[in-house]
């Protein structure tokens, strides 16, 4: 008998509701800027009954958590709470700019398991793609937000800039409970002095986590660990494919209710993968492909295809200028952090580490909220 592939992998499934594409901030390089869908669906359009009743047919028999993603999600807190009432036992997730956030009403707050703040490093490069003050008015935000917080909260960070330097990466470690970065996905981050730049960064926060003494907790860095000392761990929740979950267990919901496996890319009408107000959802089109690289790639063990948007527009879309520029420097530097963090033998390294380490890289429920891969 025929076999038929279940739409989501796993018994854990992230919607990531896009509640707004407004946004109070214009970052020069927003993804959502690409195709226009910045600010071309201000407000939802589909009812929270409309998305229990898809929840009710489709995902009953799976833990469903939500992300709350934007545009910038606190402009409609209205929505969110809504959200909450009617999704009593589901997990939150607030993926913020961090303005706006000394306006959140403790109710949303206390239940948030995680908020990822965006940054691009410290106060001078993100001041220059946010604007002037947004780096001093996220760090007053976080000392309002702070006490009243139950999760943790994460600084995420578009590694755009060859001049973001490790003190700047560092400061952002102390000042939150995870740093995770991602590569900008732009040509212009990848000049040739730029990725040496970034190298030379990167061997710092590597070596900074192998140091002995207190836990450094830098996502990417522990997914590779994690990844490569457990692989079960790794493959636990997204059967070894892309950690970001686009091509298993997430759905991305925009304000109209039309379903896309990434959130950068639903632009791309091919990729529609469903329909909260028609309630159907298929499998990811976002799968592994016979002419991308990965399978012959010495970083696949850890990076399991870190992005899945950057292989489908290099090798499915045959888009040159986005392989060359974007796709090829991306891989390079993913196996550049592989090379460097099997220097300092990780294995030997989680065998030796105090439980509350171990607990941290095999466990971390951030890995939930982000993409874990660079
Ligand atoms: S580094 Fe690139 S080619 Fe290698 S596994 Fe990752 S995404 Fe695939
Ligand atoms: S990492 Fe995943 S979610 Fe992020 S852009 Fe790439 S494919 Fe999309």
């Amino acid at each position: 008998m025929e076999q038929i592939e279940p739409v989501i992998t796993g018994s854990r499934v992230e919607l990531q509701l896009l509640t707004t594409l407004k946004c109070n901030l214009r970052c020069s390089y927003c993804a959502l800027g690409t195709g226009n869908v910045l600010n071309s669906q201000k407000q939802v359009t589909y009812s929270v009954e409309h998305l229990k009743n898809f929840i009710e047919t489709h995902l009953s028999d799976h833990e469903v958590y939500i992300s709350l993603y934007g545009g910038e999600p606190t402009l409609n807190t209205g929505f969110i709470l809504e959200l909450m009432e009617t999704l009593p036992f589901s997990r939150f997730n607030l993926q913020t700019n961090g303005t706006l956030l000394d306006r959140l009403p403790e109710s949303i707050l206390d239940r948030l398991s995680n908020v990822m703040v965006s940054l691009d490093g410290g106060r001078g490069t993100t001041d220059g793609y946010r604007g002037r003050g947004v780096y001093e008015k996220v760090f007053h935000n976080m000392g309002i937000i702070r006490p009243k917080l139950s999760g943790t909260l994460t600084a995420r960070v578009t590694w755009w800039s060859g001049d973001t330097c490790f003190e700047e990466l560092d400061e952002l470690v102390r000042q939150f409970d995870y740093l995770y970065f991602q590569f900008a996905q732009d040509a212009g981050a990848y000049a040739p002095e730029s990725v040496v730049k970034k190298k030379a960064v990167l061997a710092q926060l590597i070596r900074q986590f192998f140091k002995n003494g207190t836990f450094y907790p830098v996502v990417p860095i522990m997914g590779i660990v994690r990844n490569l000392v457990l692989p079960g761990r790794g493959n636990e929740l997204t059967s070894g494919l892309s950690q970001c979950r686009v091509s298993t267990n997430l759905l991305n919901v925009m304000p109209d209710g039309k379903i896309y496996p990434c959130p950068d890319m639903m632009y791309r009408p091919e990729l529609l993968q469903g329909d909260i107000v028609e309630n159907w959802v298929q499998k990811s089109v976002l799968q592994p492909h016979p002419d991308m690289p990965c399978d012959s790639c010495s970083a696949l063990d850890f990076c399991k295809r870190n992005c899945m948007k950057n292989l489908y527009l290099a090798y499915v879309v045959h888009d040159e200028e986005w392989k060359r520029n974007v796709t090829e420097p991306t891989c390079d530097l993913i196996r550049f952090m592989g090379e460097e963090v099997a220097r300092y033998q990780p294995h030997a390294w989680y065998a030796n580490a105090p439980l509350s380490f171990r607990n941290k890289v095999a466990n971390a429920e951030v890995y939930e909220f982000c993409e874990v891969m660079p």
